[in-house]
């Protein structure tokens, strides 16, 4: 039920992957760092029955889009709201505390270790 495809240019960022409830391969196309702000919706999708379409990083936040069942929305919007805004302040690298940076026209949300060996800098 739970189709989830992921996508986004997320460049030197790590492949992770994560396991829905009902064993549906969920391919995460964004750094670890975000892992913690995706599992939780992940999981609950899986409880109220929505359908997690595309997780992905844009413009340097997370991204998540979602086929609500019409009972659970507000739950739903709640906590890809709150993720969302969070990906603003976490490292997607390494999940630390970060800002939002940029590289050219890249931007990516990082810690200032990780904006280092990037080649990332705190936007002007
Ligand atoms: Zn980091």
């Amino acid at each position: 039920m739970y189709i989830i495809v992921l996508s986004g240019v997320c460049g030197a960022s790590q492949l992770g992957n994560l396991m829905s409830k009902d064993n549906h391969l969920v391919a995460l196309e964004c750094g670890n760092g975000w892992r913690a702000l995706i599992e939780p919706l992940v999981a609950l999708a899986n409880e109220c029955d929505a359908t997690i379409t595309q997780i992905k990083e844009k413009f340097g936040l997370l991204r998540v889009y979602y086929d609500p069942d019409q009972m659970t929305n507000d739950r739903m919007e709640d906590a890809v709201d709150r993720a969302e805004g969070l990906s603003g302040v976490t490292c997607e690298m390494c999940g630390a505390p970060g800002k939002l940076m940029t590289s050219g026209h890249w931007l990516k949300t990082l810690c200032a270790n990780d904006a280092l060996q990037l080649g990332y800098k705190k936007r002007a």
